[in-house]
């Protein structure tokens, strides 16, 4: 049996996808910019798409740029804002819980001179809306926080912060809330969202841009993406993303609820099987992760273990974890994990291919790993 539970990860294609993506790369190759009826076809794809990323987000289709990945709607998003508003203020606030995609451009701005403060959260991994709420001043130009977290799977109130934000712009990075959270009246001023979450393809991202919002280029040429990012348009990749959105959202309810099943399934097994376990996600995150802390074992090995009998998970973030000598997961540091209750964290993702069949195979293979390997570190 194989048991993908890496979906926050990524996800696997939906094969409709896949074969949509294989007859634009046949027989749609126009380039969308040029005047020909090859182009005209290429360009009516690619509006397509666009509408229906805007209607996934109750949004027009003016204010929806294609971008390569998340990573790069969330730069974007980031260098974009600091750099527009910098005459209006210096003072930028994220949250300690954001992937590196947010994080490492913090850097980048307080290297430039930005002030960045970074909010911290609770042992459930919810945001401190004191904390933020003290923070925001006359002096803030931008607020940026993710709308799921992707290793806890904890949903961050941002219309809440919407209310708070006074005259900064407010961004999300909604890579891991997409198709997950309604994100249609969030009220942020800019969303960042990635199509390999949702079962399209790698390498294919989006970011909103409220109407009135404006950037700098961030790739200068030909004008393309209403000229904020030139470059002929990746047509195969966005006419994808746009067939997973309308598959992903088309299906949103009976997607939640299969992965809320696995999740609840996992969850209630693990509880009533495993001793001396916690539970770093809250009961009410999204339904597509469950974090869980073995203690007494490592997490890598666990994951490993698992591996041999088909089952996929991860320790942490995919992003960072790869990475070797990065050190621990910073989003249970900031949850006051210890190192011994990081060092056991494995997180489960789900979609909605995941079922309760499977999830009690996961069980028993599980609850054997983390016996044997307390057992080899005389654990208790
Ligand atoms: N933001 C979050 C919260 C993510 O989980 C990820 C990917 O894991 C990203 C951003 C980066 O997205 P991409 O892989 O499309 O660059």
């Amino acid at each position: 049996m194989l048991v993908y539970l890496d979906n926050s990860a990524t996800t696997r294609q939906y094969d409709e996808v896949t074969k949509t993506m294989m007859k634009v790369m046949e027989d749609s190759y126009g380039n969308p910019s040029s005047l020909h009826t090859l182009g005209y076809d290429a360009e009516k794809l690619v509006k397509n798409a666009r509408r229906t990323l805007a209607q996934s987000l109750g949004a027009s289709e003016d204010e929806i740029i294609f971008t390569s990945c998340g990573t790069e709607s969330d730069n974007t998003a980031l260098y974009g804002i600091a750099h527009s508003k910098r005459r209006q203020g210096n003072k930028i606030i994220t949250t300690k819980v954001e992937h590196p995609a947010i994080l490492e451009a913090c850097k980048v701005l307080e290297k430039e001179g930005f002030e960045i403060k970074y909010i911290g959260v609770d042992d459930k991994c919810r945001l401190n809306m004191d904390e933020l709420e003290n923070t925001i001043d006359d002096d803030t130009i931008l607020i940026s926080v993710m709308s799921v977290n992707n290793e806890t799977g904890t949903i961050m109130p941002i219309s809440e912060i919407a209310k708070m934000k006074k005259n900064a712009a407010l961004h999300t990075d909604a890579v891991q809330g997409y198709g997950k959270v309604d994100l249609k009246n969030c009220k942020a001023d800019l969303i960042s969202v990635s199509a390999h979450k949702i079962h399209g393809p790698k390498g294919m991202g989006a970011l909103y841009l409220k109407k009135g919002i404006n950037l700098p280029a961030y790739l200068t040429g030909g004008g393309q993406e209403r000229g904020y990012r030139s470059g002929t348009e990746n047509v195969p990749g966005i006419v994808g993303f746009g067939k997973a959105v309308e598959l992903a959202f088309g299906s949103f309810d009976r997607r939640i609820t299969a992965m809320a099943q696995a999740r609840e399934h996992l969850r209630a097994g693990i509880e009533d099987r495993i001793k001396d376990v916690i539970i770093n996600s809250p009961e009410d995150g999204a339904a597509s992760v469950l974090n869980v802390s073995f203690l007494g074992t490592r997490g890598e090995v666990l994951l490993h273990t698992l591996e041999q009998d088909g089952i996929f998970v991860s320790t942490g973030s995919a992003c960072s974890s790869n990475k070797k000598g990065k050190g621990q997961s910073h989003v249970l540091g900031a949850m006051g994990l210890s190192p011994k209750e990081i060092e056991g964290a494995i997180r489960f993702s789900f979609s909605e291919f995941n079922t309760t069949e499977e999830m009690d195979y996961v069980l028993d293979k599980l609850e054997a790993a983390v016996a044997r390997f307390r057992k080899l570190g005389s654990f208790r």
